[in-house]
């Protein structure tokens, strides 16, 4: 599938129009109509972001989006006053080290590659040897981290509700590891490898068959997801595409002007493709339900803008692969990450001053999550260098636990009711950006952050199901 970017601008003269609009966006500026200027300057960002995504060593279109920026800029300066620039300076440095780092090659891949790979024994081998790189870095890593959990470090109180929320269902998500441990025939799991436990159907999928699949699954949940799927993807909002000159990532995004949405994902393959096909084709959807909604340029919160993709994920999961599927992407989407955010909060809490401290806390907390059932060693584990979530700003961390804790809840409510929540979910979805998660509440009729440890228990144990393990059959 490729974009189609002439409904935008004819390609032979999309430079010239482009430069226009943005002495338009200027001259809002000059006039002080700011509202104004802002939506034509996100069209412009988008426009050339998507320009730039297709060819990434095209410098044109990368000089157009610094444009863009730097005018942005002018009008945001009150904004930037109330960000903290030594937390933004110590953020920016971890991300350039880590980056660093994953360039490195290892066995003909980058080393990042490498260590996602879904042959377990590069997978190892990768993770052992970015262990050692992180290992030389770590005081400098220590020192970043307690900058960056300095005395301003900000707690959402969304996320305080949630947090306890997790420490409730800690008990019945760990008799799920448990299970999930045993169910998988074997006796030892590293705690990093439980994303990989089960063999997947989902594998061998390619991305004109995820396509089919994800076309059929949201058509079969409701009309409006089917029909809007449908609407999108015959006016080129979906790019899928693996040259290596091209954008390696996947992401969505609204465009201006009530166009249909961007949707962007470098490759589309196996089971984690497939997922971020349905993700953020579910984030376009999203994006083009408040499309005449005030302000439809903007993004939603990331505790808002998360709920659908990840409740579409987990509800697809059990229906495509079963309740182990599920399950897993429930852990993976809360115990994981709730591990690196709550690692920030305790090195807050905790007012720690060394990299002893720091990885104390760490490792205690990968016992108290994971130890009963998983494998994992003191001391030495040092993936919290070169965890995105540790190093981002930690209201989006915070943010993120609400929202997958809220997809959770969500999708439980849909695989229970059907029908009459999906209803809600499509009159929700038509909010305007800038609406919360009590906003979503009050529309879903659903406690989002609430209940988590009922909507487990009532989950009748994986032995009852069908296993997809392999082996077995
Ligand atoms: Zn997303």
């Amino acid at each position: 599938m490729r974009w189609n970017l002439d409904r935008f601008y004819p390609q032979a003269v999309a430079d010239r129009e482009w430069r226009q609009d943005k002495e338009r966006a200027i001259s809002f500026v000059v006039q002080g109509e700011f509202e104004q200027a802002e939506e034509l300057l996100s069209f412009l960002w988008t426009y050339a972001y998507a320009r730039y995504c297709l060819n990434t060593k095209d410098k044109l279109w990368k000089h157009r989006l610094n444009e863009v920026e730097e005018i942005e800029e002018k009008i945001t300066v009150q904004a930037e006053e109330e960000s903290d620039q030594k937390v933004e300076d110590a953020i920016q440095r971890q991300a350039e080290m880590i980056q660093e780092i994953y360039k490195i090659r290892f066995s003909g891949l980058t080393v990042f590659q490498a260590s996602t790979s879904p042959h377990s024994e590069i997978r190892r081998e990768a993770r052992e040897y970015l262990t050692q790189q992180y290992a030389a870095k770590k005081e400098r890593f220590a020192e970043l981290l307690i900058q960056i959990c300095h005395d301003k470090f900000p707690t959402d109180p969304h996320y305080l509700k949630a947090r306890q929320q997790m420490l409730d269902a800690l008990p019945l998500l760990q008799t799920y590891l448990g299970e999930l441990v045993q169910a998988s025939g074997k006796t030892k799991i590293h705690w990093t490898d439980l994303s990989f436990l089960f063999e997947s159907e989902m594998n061998d999928w390619d991305s004109t068959y995820s396509l089919e699949q994800t076309r059929s699954l949201m058509g079969d949940l409701h009309s409006f997801f089917g029909e809007t799927l449908s609407h999108l993807l015959v006016n080129g909002c979906l790019e899928t595409s693996e040259a290596p000159h091209k954008l390696q990532s996947g992401f969505a995004m609204p465009v201006a002007f009530h166009h249909e949405p961007l949707c962007y994902l470098h490759s589309v393959r196996g089971k984690e493709g497939a997922l971020g096909l349905l993700h953020e084709l579910s984030h376009g959807l999203h994006f083009w339900a408040y499309r005449d909604q005030e302000k439809n340029y903007l993004l939603p919160d990331v505790s808002v803008v998360e709920i659908f993709p990840m409740t579409i994920e987990l509800v697809a999961l059990h229906k495509w692969e079963g309740r182990i599927s599920y399950l897993q992407r429930i852990l993976s989407f809360t115990l994981f990450q709730f591990l690196k955010v709550e690692f920030k909060y305790q090195i807050h809490e905790k007012r720690v001053q060394t990299l002893e401290e720091i990885q104390c806390i760490w490792d205690d907390l990968i016992e108290m999550i994971f130890g009963r059932h998983l494998e994992f060693e003191r001391g030495t584990n040092l993936s919290w260098c070169g965890s995105r979530l540790v190093w981002q700003e930690a209201e989006v961390g915070q943010r993120y636990i609400c929202g997958s804790v809220a997809a959770w809840n969500l999708s439980k409510s849909i695989l229970d009711a059907g029908k009459p929540v999906l209803d809600r979910v499509v009159q929700t979805l038509m909010l305007p950006p800038s609406c919360d998660l009590q906003a979503w509440n009050e529309s879903l009729n659903i406690d989002l952050l609430g209940s988590l440890t009922r909507s487990v228990g009532n989950e009748r144990t994986i032995h009852d199901h069908h296993l997809l393990h392999r082996t077995d059959s």
